[in-house]
């Protein structure tokens, strides 16, 4: 379940300046939809409205089917899952930054959750520049090792719906791969909103969405955009 649809949104952070003129899309229950280009476009926005950071102002936004304006940002919050760009860490151990995801998991439940996500060996570890209030070492995590603690927290949550906003874009090449990898496999079966500013880097979605100035431009998929540009 999970399906996600955008009926004919309009969105203005501020009236005099549309951002999102009329977008209609859906994701079907556990496919991965991919939104794409340029900066400005209005990809963050989309992701915003999904998590109710703001309310469409015409149009509307379901999944399965009921109207976002009807869910609680409570039970929202249990159904969405997001990977940002830049994962933020709690001054806490990085069990404790996993178990974020969903607070009553057991001990094993976090350390399986940290192990899939392959940052199994720091889960004691503190994140560097906090103080050491457990007693043991702060440590310094890459950027692909912060993605990797924001995986295991959706490990854990299991949530029916992810947003991947940017996930991989502030990483070196040879790690966007390999944390896009690991987000591939997260998101198998589950409905997907990918935004990204590459079409590299959404080869397997199920459907391309070219965002341009808050209107789709072009859609299909990887293979079809390819043969058309
Ligand atoms: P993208 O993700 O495609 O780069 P965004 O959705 O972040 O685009 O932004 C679309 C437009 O909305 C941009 O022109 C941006 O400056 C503007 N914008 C984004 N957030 C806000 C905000 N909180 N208040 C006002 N304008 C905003
Ligand atoms: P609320 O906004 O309702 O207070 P929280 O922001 O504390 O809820 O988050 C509740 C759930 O949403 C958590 O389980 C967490 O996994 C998820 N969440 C919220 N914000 C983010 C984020 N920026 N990145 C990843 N997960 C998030």
């Amino acid at each position: 379940h999970g399906a996600i649809s955008f009926k004919d949104v309009h969105f203005a952070y501020d009236s005099a300046r549309p951002i999102l003129k009329g977008i209609s899309f859906d994701v079907p229950a556990g496919k991965t939809v991919a939104v794409v280009g340029p900066s400005g476009a209005g990809k963050s926005t989309l992701s915003r409205l999904l998590y109710r950071f703001y309310d469409v102002q015409s149009g509307a936004i379901t999944i399965d089917g009921q109207d976002l304006r009807t869910v609680k940002q409570k039970s929202l919050r249990k159904v969405i899952g997001m990977v940002p760009q830049d994962t933020v860490l709690f001054n806490d151990t990085i069990a404790y930054n996993i178990r974020y995801g969903r607070p009553g998991a057991s001990e094993d439940e976090v350390t399986t959750a940290a192990e899939i996500a392959q940052i199994g060996d720091f889960i004691r570890h503190l994140p560097e520049g906090f103080d050491t209030k457990v007693g043991e070492r702060g440590l310094k995590l890459s950027g692909g090792e912060k993605q990797r603690v924001a995986i295991a927290r959706t490990v854990l949550k299991a949530p029916p719906v992810l947003i991947l906003d940017e996930a991989t874009s502030a990483l070196d090449t040879t790690t966007e791969r390999e944390i896009q990898a690991a987000l591939d496999v997260v998101s198998k079966n589950r409905t997907t909103l990918v935004i990204a500013h590459r079409l590299s880097t959404v080869i397997g979605a199920d459907e391309i969405i070219v965002l341009k100035s808050g209107e789709i431009a072009e859609r299909g998929t990887h293979a079809a955009l390819l043969e058309q540009n």
